[in-house]
């Protein structure tokens, strides 16, 4: 399994669809092997969840739909209140 395989398993990104992509989006995606996820509590109705730290889409609360993290280039800027970082 390459890294980039397992950094697409690490985003639930089908690994098939990655397979097709070339060598310089391989280097774009992994800056640095040290994505971690992160426990995010929504401030605004407490409900915890999952959040990838270097996500590339807009996080919703999946409960009231409150804004958790958005893409900022690298690391996604986190909106809720970061209980624990799961590397
Ligand atoms: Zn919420």
């Amino acid at each position: 399994m390459s890294n980039l395989q397992l950094y697409a398993h690490a985003i639930g990104y089908p690994a098939e669809k990655v397979g097709g992509w070339g060598i310089e989006m391989r280097w774009e995606l992994i800056p640095k092997p040290r994505s971690v996820f992160l426990r995010v509590k929504c401030l605004k109705c407490s409900n915890e969840q999952i959040v990838f730290e270097r996500t590339s889409s807009y996080v919703k609360c999946t409960v009231c739909d409150e804004l958790l993290a958005r893409p900022a280039g690298g690391k996604a800027k986190i909106r809720g209140e970061v209980l624990q970082s799961l590397s």
